[in-house]
């Protein structure tokens, strides 16, 4: 499965979930926005395969995004997810900070781990190469590669004219001949570190600009303590209580299917994706604005609120995922999420 699949998926509701799977990491980059670290919770196993064993063939997300901290801590869990996720015809991508390949290398229980997963993604930035060299980290991705899955990497730069990104694309486009995707974002206080199309302010907080339609707020995301939220703005998925309207259910209790429907259903939602909520901060803070809360979920409950987001997210499907990342990544970098596959012949940024 080629990253532009998954990402052209990200702004239709329920087409996704994204699931934590750790707040531990044995790498330590200094912009990790996930406080991950040797120490962070696992999220728990039981209830992770209690809910994915819950998808069928007719009531599933397209694609499961495992993620963490370091999903690839827990192989035998990433490795049965993906199994429970595949019999239901679910593909599985991983997001990995390539903790295990320091000397190029991908040991036998990474790669029986990797047996049911369709995409791979390693993480690569200033930071990550401190830990892990770039030539072994290329090493170990290309050996990934070699197995059958494709794979993209996840650069992160200060910003669009950080003179690394220029490096570390040209260096990836090289390397791999076109054949790896690179998702290009910039370091953001309120982004996930560990996850492509982070959650950036929409828009931009303090700016009084007007408020955008919110296409993050499509795949549920599974936090470390099970709780299930409607986006992967970081503060939503961290800070607890988090706010009921987007709050979708806790793993331990819901299942696929009842996650799902809330996630197309509620008004509120409707609204943020059609219409937006003003900055992430104003919308994390919308129930302390009552009056504001009931329009939204007035405006979302209209007869006509279900096609228009139905709608919505065809058009933004079709847009492309270079399009999407036009609005949430690095503008001059979306084009490289086309590489991979056939149709990469317009990539130049
Ligand atoms: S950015 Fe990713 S690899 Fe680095 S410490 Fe955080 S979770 Fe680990
Ligand atoms: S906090 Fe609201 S505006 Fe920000 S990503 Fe989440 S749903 Fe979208």
């Amino acid at each position: 499965m080629r990253l532009a699949e998954i990402i052209e998926l990200r702004p239709v509701p329920a087409a996704g979930l994204l699931a934590t799977l750790t707040r531990r990491c044995p790498l330590s980059c200094a912009h990790c926005s996930t406080s991950s670290g040797p120490r962070g919770e696992d999220t728990p196993a039981d209830a992770l395969r209690r809910f994915v064993g819950g998808f069928t063939p007719g009531d599933r997300p397209e694609v499961l995004m495992l993620t963490g901290g370091e999903p690839l801590l827990r192989p035998a869990l990433v490795d049965g997810l993906a199994g429970l996720a595949a019999s239901a015809g679910t593909r599985t991508s991983v997001l990995s900070g390539m903790f295990f390949a320091t000397d190029g290398k991908v040991p036998a229980r990474i790669m029986r781990a990797l047996r049911h997963i369709d995409h791979f993604s390693a993480s690569i930035d200033v930071f990550h190469e401190r830990e892990v060299p770039r030539a072994a980290a290329f090493r170990a991705v290309h050996r990934i590669m070699e197995s059958g899955i494709e794979v993209s990497f996840h650069a992160v730069g200060r910003s669009a004219d950080d003179p690394y990104l220029t490096d570390i694309t040209a260096s990836i486009r090289a390397e791999f001949r076109d054949r790896a995707a690179v998702l290009v974002n910039h370091v953001r206080p309120a982004g996930r570190a560990a996850s492509w199309a982070t959650a950036r302010q929409v828009p931009p907080e303090g700016t009084g600009q007007r408020p955008a339609p919110c296409a993050m707020a499509a795949w549920p995301v599974v936090a470390f303590d099970g709780t299930v939220t409607a986006c992967c703005n970081q503060r939503v998925v961290d800070a607890r209580p988090v706010p009921d309207h987007l709050r979708l259910g806790h793993i331990a209790v819901d299942d696929w299917q009842a996650i799902r429907r809330r996630c197309q259903d509620s008004p509120v939602l409707r609204t943020i994706r059609t219409a937006g909520a003003g900055s992430c901060a104003d919308c994390r803070s919308l129930a302390r604005r009552p009056a504001e809360l009931d329009a939204a979920e007035r405006a979302g409950s209209r007869p006509a609120a279900g096609a228009m987001d139905t709608l919505g997210a065809r058009l933004q499907r079709d847009a492309g995922a270079a399009a999407l990342l036009r609005r949430y990544g690095s503008g001059p970098y979306a084009p490289l999420v086309l590489l991979g596959g056939p149709g990469d012949e317009e990539t130049s940024p």
